[in-house]
Order: C-alpha cells, then structure tokens, then sequence
C-alpha cells in the first residue's frame, strides 16, 4: 500500500471530508444547550437524527451535511472558476442559488446572518465588494477550507490577502477575516505536510495578520484567543475540556467565541479528527460549525486515507466523487503557484 500520509491530495481530501463529517455530526445538535443535547441524545458519538422539531435540521437523515460542507465545497468551486482574481460577482449569485436550492428542498438551514445581511445589501445595489463591511460572525471561517488547500502557506502576505479577497463580499471584517485567516492556514500547513502542533502555530501567525484587513470591528483579538484557548485545555480530560470550552471560550456563532472553541478541541482531540467531531457535536451551541472547523484542520494534518471508512461511508448529502475532483483541482492550483514560490513539500 502506498504511503499517502504526506501526499497532499489526500490531505486535501481529509480537510474536505473531515469538515462533512463534523458537519454532519453536529447537524442535530446545533443550536442546542449541552444539557438539552444530553436529555435529546445522551452522549452523541455517532451519527443520529434530529429530533422532530429541531429549530433548522428537523428531517434530516442521520449522517447528513449541512451549509458549512456546501458552502464550502461552493467556494471551492468558484476559487477554482475565478482564477487568479477572486469573481466576487458569481460568488455572492452562487451563494443566492445555493439558499434558493436549500428552500427549495424544504430546509431550515439558510444563509448564516453576516452572509444574509451582505445579499441583502447587495440586492438593495451596494457593490459586491462592499457589502461584507459588518459581516463578523463565523460563516467565512466555517468555509473557508479550499482556500487554505488552494494557497501555499508562503508568503503568508500572499496568502492572508486571498483570504481576504475571498471574505469580502461577505465578512470583510478584521475579526471574521482573522478566524478565516486562522483556520486557512492551519489547512494549508495541513496539506503541506504539517501536523496539527504545527498547524495551530500557523493559524495563530495568520489570524495576526488577518486582525489587520478590513473593517476593524470590537471583539477579542483571534490569534491571542486560539493561544489561551488551547492552553486551557492542553491537558484536561476531555469532559473536564468541554466545561472549559462551554464555559470561557463560548460555542456561538460570534468568530471570537467559536473559531477558538474550535482549536481548543483541536488540541483536545490531539488531532483526531472524528474525536474532534465528537466533542464538537457535544458543546452545544454551534456544534456543526465548530465540528465543521475542528475536523476539517485535523483531516488536513491526518490525510483522508486515515480518517474512520465507516463514517465517512455513511455521510449524506455529499458526493464523494465530486469532492475528489475538486480537491484535486485546488491541489493543482497549488502546484502551480507552489512552483514559483517555497512551499516545497506541495
Ligand atoms: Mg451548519
């Protein structure tokens, strides 16, 4: 059998595939307290379905995914259409058709508030570009994965400005655009080889640089909340890490509170990325989208070839021979930009 621990397709795969499988572990319980999930569903470890009237994923199948996979494999596609220049226009028309598919089939769970609030601007004819100038809430963060599979680490200036391109119509913000920051380059060092260790330090150096992009808004600074969320963890027994996470880092849709959960169960899962989705889908709060992050960094710095079959085969709403092309196409997007640059392993 061949080695594809350092091969970065499989990585790529493992950041796309471990996101769905957070995701989708976490879709029943979002939005739920800790104590609601437990009287719901006990300890959740494995895919269920929602209870009958859950608020957004009521009718759902267990083991389905929701917008945080979507919308990331959709941004995915347009990094891969737009080339270079980031098409801020078939973007924002990809985002409308994805809510208008959504409604469609009868789903709840619609456009996140920062990401409404911009299509909303934006159909009153503010300009795609500036429509995400309050947009602070977790939605770049939770999609963000194929950009940090797209664009080699170095130079991390380069590098922070496509994460930026990518948020501005939506979350162009200082706050959202240093978790998008953070969480990108945790799955590019991911992909170039890199182990969770490893990629923790580089979302910290990224999300720096990120806090100083766009429209400054209040809030905790990012990098210095990942640090201090890890360190109180690092360590803890895990139901003693969810009380901590629950109870300091904050599980809610606000960047500041869930992109720093989501590192903290980095760091208590060791990497792990279905541990990862397990303790996520367990915080209560938004269980999916810090699932979503979590297992989505720890798939890049395990490879898809060792994240759990058995899951993976069981995940709905996704097709997998889909994700495999994309993931391939973002890869050789990198080579290309690797060539010229120092990102040797990819
Ligand atoms: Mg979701």
């Amino acid at each position: 059998m061949p080695d594809t621990a350092k091969d970065p397709l499989d990585r790529a795969m493992g950041a796309l595939v471990g996101g769905a499988l957070g995701d989708a572990l976490g879709m029943p319980t979002q939005l739920l307290s800790p104590a609601r999930i437990a009287e719901l569903y006990g300890h959740v470890e494995d895919f269920i379905a929602p209870f009958a009237n859950h608020p957004v994923s009521k009718g759902l199948a267990a083991g389905t995914i929701t917008d945080d996979t979507e919308q990331a494999l959709l941004l995915g596609r347009i990094l891969v259409e737009s080339g270079d220049r980031f098409d801020h226009k078939r973007w924002v028309n990809a985002l409308l058709d994805w809510e208008r598919a959504v409604k469609a089939r009868g789903s709840y769970d619609l456009l996140g508030p920062s990401t409404k609030r911009a299509i909303d601007a934006i159909n009153s004819g503010v300009p795609e570009e500036e429509a995400g100038r309050s947009g602070d809430t977790n939605g770049a963060a939770m999609r963000i994965a194929p950009v940090g599979i797209m664009m080699p680490l170095e130079p991390l200036g380069a590098f922070v400005d496509k994460v930026a391109e990518t948020c501005r119509a939506t979350h162009n913000t200082s706050i959202a655009i240093a978790s998008a920051a953070a969480v990108a380059a945790a799955v590019s060092r991911g992909v170039a080889g890199g182990g969770w260790r490893d990629a923790s330090a580089s979302a910290v150096a990224a999300a720096r640089r990120g806090a100083t992009l766009g429209h400054w808004v209040t809030g905790g600074d990012i990098a210095a909340r990942i640090v201090w969320a890890q360190d109180i963890v690092r360590g803890k027994a895990i139901r003693d890490a969810i009380r901590l996470i629950t109870d300091l880092v904050g599980t809610g849709v606000a960047s500041q509170e869930s992109v720093p959960a989501a590192f903290a169960v980095l760091e208590v899962a060791r990497g792990d990325a279905w541990k990862a989705a397990v303790i996520s889908a367990n915080l209560g709060g938004d269980t999916d989208t810090i699932g979503a992050i979590a297992a989505g960094m720890a798939g890049a710095c395990t490879g898809f070839s060792r994240l759990p079959q058995q899951h993976i085969a069981r995940l709905k709403g996704i097709d997998m021979s889909e994700v495999r092309a994309l993931a391939a196409d973002l890869v050789t997007a990198r080579v290309a930009k690797s060539a010229s640059g120092k990102d040797a392993a990819a």
